[in-house]
């Protein structure tokens, strides 16, 4: 058994040369990628799957008789199809747009606007990404919803006591929650959420930014109302994300944006909407990277989420427990159920400066409030430093970073 497959039994390795970038040199030296949870890196089948479309079957979708348009077609729709099969939903309930972010804002600027009056609440929590927040905040001030923030635990993890008397007035209509957390770690009990929602007579839109690309996801056992995520976290392109919808939901919504193929009819005086999803795809759509993204997941499924939520836990703990042989280290959120993102701070040492010094070794973290200045306030800091892994982090690059974490420690004279 090589080094590699020792820890967990996941052969990393393997996993590793499927992706071309992580042979690439940084300042001299081997690249420690740590920042898979603001974009992960991209297997070659991806990639292929990319350049074969604008090599051989490109054209534009569902407007063409022609047989390049018709392939596209089909290789476009086959991704809504591998998509609908890797979150377990309908084809009809699955929509492309550009992002986990645009996926909120199509929510509450439709569903929002249609379905939830002046005086309605919406719930998020103090650890949302500003997408999961921002877009709520806006409809706040258009629509006269209220838009109230659940507590998080000095753990990291939801406060029910909290969310109990938020829901007790029996105003909440939307509960818009982030299923794993991009600074703690946290996943939230997303099943639990959503019954606690249903029995208050709210839906429940979740943000899979995150947990899309640690952990198996089954809408239909969660009874998730909206569930949104983005392709290129999941190892597939920027450019594309995904938003699911119940059906009966979509069926009730309004378009967000006009345009080409989103109608049934037009003319002067009035238009009418085609069916979901297209009716939330206007124009030309991102064709070359939905494929890409049908592309990634079925890289990932080949994987399996079995061995990739093993192997992710392996390297957290390795994680936690090698930063904790680390004076001066303090590692945020103490969640039971966590995944693979662990945000810390070093004394004495601004994130940024962490951030920099690290680059120079070769290894990418990222720092800052990692669009979640309110939790970072909540915590009582300005910013902190994170490292996050993907399925080709190893064990090996962990001790990189936290024998780069002592050369930043000398450097300061720490
Ligand atoms: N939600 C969470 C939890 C995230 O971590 C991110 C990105 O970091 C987003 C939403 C937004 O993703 P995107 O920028 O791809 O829309």
């Amino acid at each position: 058994m090589s080094a590699a497959v020792q820890h967990d039994g996941f052969d990393v390795e393997r996993v590793r040369a499927d992706f071309p970038i992580l042979s690439e040199l940084v300042h001299g030296k081997n690249l420690v990628f740590l920042d898979s949870a603001a974009s992960a890196q991209k297997p070659r089948a991806v990639i292929d799957a990319m350049v074969r479309t604008m090599q051989t079957r490109y054209a534009n979708v569902h407007r063409g008789l022609h047989w390049m348009s018709e392939r596209c077609s089909d290789d476009y729709e086959d991704a809504r199809d591998k998509v609908a099969a890797f979150l377990n939903a309908a084809r009809e309930e699955i929509v492309f747009v550009r992002n986990a972010t645009e996926g909120v804002n199509l929510v509450a600027q439709t569903y929002g606007r249609s379905a939830l009056k002046a005086g309605d609440a919406v719930v998020i929590s103090e650890m949302e990404h500003h997408a999961n927040l921002v877009p709520w905040q806006m409809l706040r001030d258009q629509h006269g919803i209220e838009l109230r923030i659940a507590k998080i635990t000095d753990a990291g993890e939801l406060d029910f006591n909290d969310l109990q008397q938020i829901f007790a007035d029996g105003r909440v209509r939307l509960l818009a929650i982030t299923h794993m957390s991009n600074v703690l770690g946290t996943y939230t009990p997303v099943d639990r959420l959503a019954r606690f929602a249903h029995d208050h007579d709210a839906k429940i839109l979740l943000d899979g930014a995150q947990a899309v690309v640690h952990r198996a996801v089954d809408v239909r056992a969660i009874d998730a109302d909206f569930y949104v995520f983005s392709g290129h976290k999941l190892y597939g392109p920027s450019g594309v994300g995904v938003l699911y919808g119940k059906r009966d939901l979509l069926d009730a919504m309004p378009p967000f944006m006009g345009g080409g193929d989103m109608i049934s009819s037009v003319s002067f005086e009035k238009s009418t909407w085609a069916a979901p999803p297209y009716r939330f795809e206007a124009g030309t759509p991102a064709i070359v990277e939905v494929i890409g993204l049908g592309a990634a997941i079925d890289y990932v499924s080949a994987i399996g989420f079995d061995a990739i939520a093993a192997h992710e836990r392996s390297l957290t703990d390795h994680a936690m427990a090698v930063l904790a042989t680390i004076d001066g280290l303090h590692t945020l959120g103490r969640a039971q159920d966590r995944g693979g993102v662990v945000a810390f701070t070093l004394d004495g040492v601004h994130a940024h400066d962490v951030a920099t010094l690290l680059d120079k070794q070769g290894i990418a973290v990222r720092a800052g409030h990692h669009c979640a200045e309110p939790l970072t306030r909540r915590l009582g800091l300005d910013s902190t430093a994170r490292a996050s892994f993907g399925i080709y982090t190893t064990h090996g690059e962990i001790d990189a970073l936290a024998a780069g974490l002592r050369r930043v420690q000398q450097v300061f004279g720490r």
